[in-house]
Order: C-alpha cells, then sequence, then structure tokens
C-alpha cells in the first residue's frame, strides 16, 4: 500500500507576505491531522527561504517548481540544486507542462534535469501528460511513454525510489475539466506497467505516480480512490489554505 502525496505547486503567484498568510493559515487548517498523507508545497523560488523558516517545525514539505542542471555558474536568471537545497527544499518539479510549452522545454533537458536532481538528493516529481490534440488523436499512451522514457533515460532503479510521476493531461490544467477518474487511471496503469517493463514490478509498485489537472476539494476523493493514483500535483486549488486542506483532507480518507 503506497501511502498519498498532495504536492501543491503555487506556479507565479504568491509575494512574501503572501506566501506568510497563506502558510501560516494552511499549518493551522491541516494541523497534526496529516494522517498518512505527505504534504508539499513548492511556493516560488523568492518564497523558498521564508517558507522553510515558516515551515520549520511542521511535516510539511518544501519543493520548487524548476531548476538548472548545474551547480554555478553563467546561467543568468537560473536556480542550481545546490541553491534549492541550501533554501531548504526537499522535492522539485520537472518537466511541468507550462516548463515545456511557453519555456520549449525537452525530454531532453528534462532528463539532465532529473539526473542533477537526484545527484544532488532532491526528489524530482516528473511530470508528463498529452496535450488536447494528442488525446483526441489517440497518441495518449505513445505520448506518455516517450515522455515517461525520455525523462528517465539512464535513471536507476535504485534512484527509482527517489522520484515521483505526476500525470497531467495538459488539457486537464488551469482549465478546470479534469480527467474522468477513469480516463486517469487508465493512465496511471499505463506507467505503472511501462516502469515495471523498463525497471522491474518492485520498483513500478512502489512508485507513487500523482495526478494532476482541476484537482478541486469536489473531485479529489473519486480520483485518489483509483487504485493507481497515489496522491495529487494541485495548481489553482493549492492557492487558498481551505481548498487545498479539503483536497489533504480526502487523501486521509481514501
Ligand atoms: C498544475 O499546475 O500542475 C495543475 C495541475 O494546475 P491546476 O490544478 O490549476 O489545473
Amino acid at each position: 500500500m503506497r501511502n498519498k502525496i498532495i504536492a501543491g505547486n503555487w506556479k507565479m503567484n504568491k509575494d512574501l507576505s503572501e506566501t506568510k498568510g497563506l502558510l501560516n493559515d494552511l499549518k493551522t487548517k491541516v494541523g497534526a491531522g496529516l494522517g498518512g498523507v505527505q504534504v508539499i508545497v513548492c511556493p516560488p523560488f523568492t518564497s523558498l527561504a521564508l517558507a522553510a523558516e515558516l515551515l520549520k517545525g511542521s511535516t510539511i514539505k518544501l519543493g520548487a517548481q524548476n531548476m538548472y542542471f548545474e551547480d554555478e555558474g553563467a546561467f543568468t536568471g537560473e536556480v542550481s540544486p545546490k541553491m534549492l537545497k541550501s533554501a531548504g527544499c526537499e522535492y522539485v518539479i520537472l518537466g511541468h507542462s507550462e516548463r515545456r510549452q511557453i519555456f520549449g522545454e525537452t525530454n531532453e533537458l528534462i532528463n539532465k534535469k532529473v539526473k542533477k536532481a537526484l545527484a544532488s538528493g532532491l526528489l524530482p516529481i516528473v511530470c508528463v501528460g498529452e496535450t488536447l490534440d494528442e488525446r483526441e488523436k489517440n497518441i495518449t499512451d505513445q505520448v506518455v511513454t516517450s515522455q515517461v522514457k525520455g525523462a528517465l533515460r539512464e535513471i536507476s532503479s535504485a534512484d527509482m525510489e527517489n522520484i515521483i510521476i505526476a500525470y497531467e493531461p495538459v488539457w486537464a490544467i488551469g482549465t478546470g475539466k479534469n480527467a474522468t477518474p477513469q480516463q486517469a487511471e487508465d493512465v496511471h496503469r499505463l506507467i505503472r506497467k511501462l516502469i515495471g517493463q523498463m525497471y522491474n514490478w518492485t520498483v513500478a509498485e512502489k512508485l507513487i505516480i500523482q495526478y494532476g489537472g482541476s484537482v478541486k476539494p469536489d473531485n479529489a476523493a473519486e480520483l485518489l480512490k483509483q487504485s493507481n493514483i497515489d496522491g495529487a500535483l494541485v495548481g489553482g486549488a493549492c492557492l487558498k489554505a481551505d481548498s487545498f486542506t479539503q483536497i489533504i483532507q480526502s487523501a486521509n480518507v481514501v
């Protein structure tokens, strides 16, 4: 039985005072009642050090939304895994569809980042998912398969214990149109089977696969009930303590 992991991707939201407000609110609402659910918040870079300070003594973990694959150097505007670690991060989201679509990230680049994150002791949350056009062309399975294979190229089975995969259909992100529990479960099962083929069934069974794409308090429970859905990567609904807490609570009861 895998524990549920709920992560909140704040995207480019919340300045320092808003970060303080949201995290204090979240700590009060979530309290000690996380049960077996692991909660991760991923604020923007500018809020990470403050968030780490505010989360001291809490079981809520900290993650970043992106990183570069070098420790330091002439890479204007980039942030390194070493910097993320020193700011208090344990997790890092890699290959989010907004990074792929808006910033042109490829599977090859994402793979470099995954390797560097692992080597630096950060736990990557690797995002994959098809566009609406790809779903309509019935090539979801091929797209997701090539994204998973591309992102995990040369990753050892030992390292797989430190990776989370987030299946996020692009057409469901920020649109209010979530995948049905069955649509999501089908792709999650495909990913687990693929990991079983690439590694072995022990690795596949342990892998946490989160669903992301318009997860809200009113649809979280049904999604999280599916046997291959081990958590959620939440965008919009994590920006308010109330809705994020309700999603966490849904994970606690399934
Ligand atoms: C996301 O950003 O990963 C996401 C799933 O966003 P939303 O929940 O707003 O669809």
